[in-house]
Order: structure tokens, then sequence, then C-alpha cells
């Protein structure tokens, strides 16, 4: 199973999600057809692309900046090529207007964060002076998706 199918089922089993892509992601989860695991046609990819391209909405799993990714060109903050059709995650910015996150991804932040403050304790400056900045904008991320996070809607 993808990390994007476990998030949807953890939203399923009633995790909150937040993000200003999440009724369009939970739109397209329950309306595009998924095509994982199948034997498909050669002509597969070609479709596949068209329909990306111009009318679907495709959901990526960013684990690294703890989110799914509900990929539409035109708001993408990473600055994807023309006509591309996927984000570049490895450049994810926050306040991205295709962003989702669930409860498991705030969890997963302030462990992240945990991890970091552990880390600045062993390593020297100027880098161990930094790293409590970037645990607390993880902890901030979290705190800001608690505050926003709703239950899905039926
Ligand atoms: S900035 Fe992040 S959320 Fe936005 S499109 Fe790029 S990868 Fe997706």
């Amino acid at each position: 199973m993808t990390r994007t199918a476990l998030a949807l089922n953890h939203v399923a089993a009633g995790e909150k999600t937040s993000g200003p892509a999440t009724r369009r992601a939970f739109t397209a989860a329950a309306q595009t057809p998924r095509f994982k695991g199948r034997i498909v046609p050669k002509t597969f990819a070609k479709k596949a692309a068209k329909f990306l391209t111009h009318d679907g909405v495709a959901l990526f799993d960013n684990p690294d900046a703890l989110l799914i990714c509900t990929f539409k060109r035109d708001n993408a903050l990473c600055e994807p090529e023309p006509r591309v059709t996927a984000p570049r995650q490895y450049d994810c910015r926050p306040g991205c207007g295709n962003t989702v996150r669930t409860d498991t991804h705030a969890r997963l932040l302030r462990e992240r964060a945990d991890e970091i403050d552990k880390l600045a304790t062993h390593t020297p400056e100027p880098i161990g002076k930094r790293l409590p900045t970037n645990a607390g904008q993880l902890r901030a991320t979290a705190d800001a998706h608690n505050a926003a996070a709703h239950p899905a809607e039926p």
C-alpha cells in the first residue's frame, strides 16, 4: 500500500485533516480511477499523462515534508516546469495551496522535531544553534494542523 493510500485510510479511520487542498484531495480520491496493481496496456502511460495534464488531480506522498501533495500545477509553489505532471517534491515550500496533512503527519512532525532537538545537543555550533529553530518550525506546523484540522466529510 502506498503512503498516500495509507494516509487516506487514516482519514477513513477518523483522523482529522488540514490544508487548503483537503476537499480537492478527497474528492479526487473518491472519483479518480485507481490503476494500482493492474497490468496495463502499452498505451496506458500516454493516456495517464494526458489525464494528469488536462483533467486529473494526482495525489503524491511527500514524506520529507510530511504531507500529501494534491498536485495542481497552477498552485504549485515548487515551480514545476510547464506541462509536467508531478511536483518538485524535493523543493516543497510552506504555504502551498496543494497541501493536505493528517493527524499522523502532525504527530510525525513532532517526532522529527524531538529527534532534531536531541541531535542539537551533540552538534557543535553554529549548526547546533540553528537546529532548535528548525525543530520549532516543525512544531509550529504541527500546532497549525491541530488548530485547523477537522474530520473528513462523509
Ligand atoms: S510546493 Fe509542495 S505541496 Fe506544493 S506542489 Fe510542490 S511539492 Fe506539492
